[in-house]
């Protein structure tokens, strides 16, 4: 059973930052070639991918909001067009409009939900066919958050879209396992990224408190996760949540 990942072709959704950009790196580093998509950050994208060809490795960038169905299917159709193929896609784009629910508008709720659910969603549908031909046991990794497994108070957008994401992760598990494709979730907890510096300091200390390895988590290590899912060593493992979380839900 083996890490590597010589021979794939990955697609990591928002790629460009946090979590995904560490994911895109390690993955690359395994072998995969790897597509870095992205919506705004371009020069962050551009710089991931500059990182991976002078380690080596091979990846190129493609600009796509991955909420809107003509994005999501043109990223998919652009790394079969550079790439021949589709191993593994990792639906990790995601934002996040904190606020409690009182005053939570409707654009808070569907921005949150259209990004970091609705866009697996499209991207997940876009990739199928090129998953099922590549014949090599296909690999989409979805990245959920201890939110979706506990809620969080003030993010009841973000934990019902990652709740979401458990239950579509699940769903699809069960559609694809007889062709030998398998679909996973990895749950981080609170990660050292954009996404959590901006959080106030009482908040960071109170979230601290809950963490039994006391300590926020780095991108690398959800990263690790993603990468032993994507590979051969991951084979038997379907339908399931991996948390990366310091041990802050333990179930
Ligand atoms: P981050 O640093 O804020 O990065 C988010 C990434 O998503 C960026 O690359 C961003 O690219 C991309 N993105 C956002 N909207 C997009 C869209 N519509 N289309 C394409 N790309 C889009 O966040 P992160 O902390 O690495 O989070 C990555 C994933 O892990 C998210 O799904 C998040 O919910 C989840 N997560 C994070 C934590 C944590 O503590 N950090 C905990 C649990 C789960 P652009 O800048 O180009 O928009």
């Amino acid at each position: 059973m083996s890490l590597s990942l010589e021979g794939k072709v990955a697609v990591v959704t928002g790629g460009s930052r946090g979590i995904g950009r560490a994911a895109a790196l390690l993955l690359a580093k395994r072998g995969a070639k790897v597509v870095i998509n992205y919506s705004k950050s371009a020069d962050e994208a551009n710089q991931a991918v500059a990182e991976i060809k002078a380690a080596g490795g091979e990846a190129t960038v493609v600009q796509a909001d991955i909420a809107q169905p003509a994005d999501a299917q043109r990223l998919i159709d652009e790394t079969v067009k550079t790439y021949g193929r589709l191993d593994i896609l990792v639906n990790n784009a995601g934002v996040t409009r904190d606020t409690l629910l009182m005053r939570m508008s409707e654009n808070d709720w569907d921005t949150v939900l259209d990004t970091n659910l609705k866009g697996a969603y499209l991207c997940t549908k876009a990739a199928m066919r090129p998953l099922l031909k590549a014949k090599g046991g296909g690999r989409i990794i979805n990245i959920s958050s201890v939110s979706g497994q506990a809620g969080s108070g003030g993010q009841a957008n973000y934990s019902a879209a990652k709740a979401g994401l458990i239950g579509f992760t699940k769903a699809i598990a069960r559609e694809v396992a007889s062709r030998s494709i398998t679909v996973n979730a990895v749950a981080p907890g609170f990660i050292d990224t954009d996404m959590t510096t901006v959080l106030a300091d009482e908040f960071k200390q109170k979230a601290l408190a809950q963490i039994p390895l006391e300590r926020f988590g780095k991108p690398e290590e959800v990263a690790e996760a993603i990468a032993f899912l994507a590979s051969d060593a991951a084979a038997y493992i379907t339908g399931q949540v991996i948390a990366v979380d310091g041990g802050m839900v333990m179930m």
